[in-house]
This record gives C-alpha cells, structure tokens and sequence, in this order.
C-alpha cells in the first residue's frame, strides 16, 4: 500500500443531514484516496445520496464501501422513509419530529455496534450527535474521532462562552460583549446566541449538546474540514488551552476535482451542470453573485422578496438558489415582485431546489457568495477565493459569521441581528442591496477580492502534499497505525 505502510481501516459515521453527510463523504473519498481503506456507515434512503460518488472513487481503485443499518423510524413514532431532516425540515410540525428524529438516532447504538464487532475498523469517525459512539467505540478498544462539521473559531468562541457566560453580564439583548479569553476581541450580542444558550433552557436538545461536549472529551480527538492557515489562532487555541486534540485535514471539497464530482454532493441537481456552466461561461470574471443558504434554512414569501428587490436595485447578475419548486403550493405564492422574472432573464439564474454548489462557486464569473454561513458554504466559498456576503440564521452560524467578517475581513454582513430556529430574520431589500454593492463594487471590493483569492490559493496548498493539512493527515495516520498490533 505505498509508502503509507499497512492499510488502516477507518468508519465514518455521519450524522443524517446534508451538511452532515456531504463533508464527511468528501472525508471519506480524501482518506481512501490516500491508501485508507474507508467504509460510511449510513441508512437504506440515505444511501443513494452518495452511492454514485463512491462507486467513481471505487473505480479510480481506491478502497472504499457503504454499509447501511436500518434506521428505526417506526420506533421513534416517525414515518416509514423518514431517514434524514430532510424530511420534515419545512414540515409544520418540524419542531416535534426533530425530537422523535433524534430519539430515533440514539437506537443506531445497537446496529452501529454490531458493525464494529463485525468489521473491527481502526477508528471511527462519529458525529458530535452521536455522543454514544465513543462508549460504543471503546467497547471494542477503538479509538473515536468526533466530527463536528465547524470551524475551530466557532467551537472556541462557543466554548468561551459557556465557560464564561458574558452574555449575563450585559443589560440588554442588543449590547454587544466582548467573548472573554478567545484571541481577536470578538464582539457578539445575547441575541446572536443561540436561544437556549441565552436562556439557560434545559430540554433534550441541550442534554444532547452537554452529551455531546462530555463523550469529546473522553474521545480521541476531533477532525476538522478546515486548515491550519485558515484560523492559526483558534486552532492553537482549540488545542493548547481548550486542550483538545485535533487535526485539521481539508477544505475535504477539494477532494472532488471534475464537473461530476462537484455537482454530484448532496441531493440530485435541479439544474443540469453543463447548462449552469453554459449560463456562467457567458458572464465575466468576478459578476456574478450566488446566493444559497443551504440545506435547512428556509424564508418566508415576504423574505424572498426583499432578498428580490434588492437583487434588482443592486443591479448586478445573480444565480439565487430557492427551495420552492415550480407549480407547487409555495410557489403559487406571491414571493417575486410583479415581472421579475421577465425583467431579469438575461441578469439572473433562479434555480428552484438542488444547486451544484461548488462547481458554481469555482467558475470565474462568480464573483460573490451571499451565504447563511454554514461552516460547509463558508469554507466552500472560502476555497473558492470568493468574498462573502455574510447572512447567518441559526446554529453556529454567528460564530462563523464573525471569522469571515472580523478575522478574515474577506466578507461584509448583511446586518442580522438575531438568531432564530429556520426562519431567517427579516431583511430588508435595501441592506441586500447595499452589501451586494459593498462586495461588487469599489475599493472595499477589490481589496476583500484579492485577500479572498489569496485565501483560496492557502486552501488549495493545505491539501497538496507538503501542506498543514497533508501533514495533519499523515500524522494522525500515523499514530493510529502506531497503536495496531
Ligand atoms: N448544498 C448544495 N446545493 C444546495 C444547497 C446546499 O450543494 O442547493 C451543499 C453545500 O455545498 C454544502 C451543504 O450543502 O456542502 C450545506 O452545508 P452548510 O454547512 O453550508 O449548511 P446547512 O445545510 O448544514 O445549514
């Protein structure tokens, strides 16, 4: 097996959403293509999502494989198909399956045991929701690597803030804090905190989250989709006085290097990708936007006409991404102003559903990226060399938002000011407007352009060999070989 020496055998286990499935595959295909053997541990439905991409990989000769346990639906009160947030992510009742869903997720203990009893893999690689993994791990004496899907600034800054709660020290919900002991002198406000942080709620969710944070630290490290270079200060931060062990191994997009590959992560495209390059081949470099935000956030009608007019006013070409599908019952809502489409043939792209998210961001004509900022979009963008429009919603989305804005400076907000569950804040046409010309347009512009190109030229050298995350990867490789018998 080369220079690598014996072949390791790693699982990676994935949490049962895109922005949980999508970079882990990509790890998945970036350690088998350098000599791992690698099996995905997933759901009858989810599997299809990706069978397409591995069997690619397979075929180059590389070593990898799915292995699907059954996903307990019915037990958990859940409908039979419902086999990731996909599901019911806009459902009405989206609040009371997400808690049956996670329920449903703890009974894949006893399945995902069983593969470790059969398959005796090296490592596992588990998502931060399967806290369980790392007992499960330990029972058959293998090491556990936590994937959390963020970046190091947004696990350092949300553990400052828990251990040291500066949003109680501040008289309003809208009087910014400093997040105490993290390097920059972040500032954030209480209302940019998760709800259940800012309120001290204790429910399932948070004892999922305190789960969580308790089996990392009994784990044998964490993983990151990020690079060294990216965020040096957090990432020592996250190691040597948070003391975690860590490794820093992508952007893993960069794994994917042709037209299939990059359009084919995720769900099936609603846009056939050599139409879409078609679309952007007949645009200059850098004039275009591209505004997605993502696999769960969704806006109301009202939203996506602001997000419209503002698009307009600013003047500049656009693919915008909604997920509202033609003739469906969303769509015969009024969410575009009177005419737009016609106005706007020539300028923009609505893609209704699925976009090839990192083909478009690559092509040379996009020339900006409204994002949600989550850690999947913001790196992708980042790789890409792209400045960013920055429009967090939920999570840790905040956090996110603030590397892009006050460290990297490669990124201007578009002004929100509040977290909430999936429904984005409101705002207005003429702060899209303003940001979309702050980032096209000018000085700023061109200064935030050539420190995001710069940025993605980092990206690209952290995964050649030689790079800060080739040699992450080949050192945690090592240490796991060195505890084989
Ligand atoms: N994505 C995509 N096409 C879309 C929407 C999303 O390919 O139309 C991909 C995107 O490239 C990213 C992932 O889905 O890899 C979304 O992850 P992220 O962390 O950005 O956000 P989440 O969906 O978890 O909120």
């Amino acid at each position: 097996m080369g220079s690598l020496g014996h072949q390791l055998h790693i699982l990676f286990f994935p949490f049962l959403a895109h922005g949980h499935m999508i970079p882990t595959v990509d790890m998945a295909k970036l350690f088998a293509s350098r000599g791992v053997k690698t099996t995905i541990i997933t759901t009858p439905l989810n599997a299809p999502l990706f069978s397409k991409t591995i069997q690619k990989t397979k075929d180059l000769g590389f070593d990898i494989d799915i292995q699907t346990i059954k996903f307990p639906a019915a037990e958990a009160g859940l409908p039979e198909g419902c086999e990731n947030t996909d599901a019911f992510i806009t459902d009405e009742n989206a609040g009371e399956m997400t808690k049956k869903f996670f329920v449903a997720t703890t009974f894949l203990q006893e399945p995902f045991e069983k593969v470790l009893q059969e398959r005796h893999p090296d490592c596992v690689v588990a998502d931060m929701f399967f806290p369980w993994a790392t007992d499960a791990a330990a029972k058959f004496g293998i090491p556990r690597l936590v994937f959390h899907g963020t970046s190091n600034f947004a696990l350092s800054a949300g553990e400052c803030v828990r251990l040291y709660e500066p949003y109680k020290k501040v008289s309003s919900d809208y009087e910014p804090f400093v997040v105490p002991h993290l390097p920059g002198g972040i500032k954030l406000t209480r209302k940019q905190l998760p709800d259940f942080v800012r309120e001290n709620v204790q429910n399932d969710f948070t004892k999922l989250v305190k789960a969580s944070k308790e089996s990392e630290l009994r784990s044998f490290g964490v993983i990151f989709n990020s690079f060294y270079e990216l965020e040096p200060a957090y990432a020592d931060y996250y190691r040597k006085v948070l003391g975690r062990r860590a490794w820093n191994v992508g952007p893993v997009s960069l794994c994917n290097r042709d037209i299939e590959d990059k359009s084919g992560r995720g769900k099936e495209a609603s846009i056939d990708q050599h139409e879409c390059l078609r679309w952007l081949d007949s645009k200059k470099p850098n004039s275009v936007v591209y505004i997605c935000f993502g696999s769960m956030a969704s806006f109301s009608a009202s939203q996506l006409k602001e997000i419209a007019t503002g698009l307009e006013a600013s003047g500049q070409q656009f693919i915008w991404v909604v997920r509202r599908n033609k003739n469906s019952e969303e769509d015969k809502e009024d969410w575009l102003p009177e005419g737009f489409e016609e106005r706007m043939e020539d300028k923009g792209l609505i893609i209704r559903g699925w976009a090839p998210q990192v083909l478009i961001l690559d092509h040379e004509a996009i020339g900006a990226f409204v994002t949600h900022c989550g850690w999947n979009s913001t790196l992708e963008g980042i790789t890409a060399g792209k400045p960013l429009i920055t429009w967090p919603i939920s999570a840790e989305q905040f956090y996110n938002e603030k590397l892009v804005t006050d460290v990297l400076k490669t990124g201007v907000g578009v002004g929100v000011k509040e977290w909430v569950r999936v429904r984005g804040d409101h705002v207005k046409s003429e702060a899209v407007e303003k940001a979309i010309t702050r980032i096209m347009v000018g000085e700023e512009a061109e200064e935030k352009r050539s420190r995001a190109n710069k940025l993605g030229e980092i990206a690209r050298k952290a995964v050649e060999e030689g790079g800060s995350s080739w040699s992450d990867f080949n050192a945690l490789i090592e240490e796991l070989r060195s505890y084989r018998p």
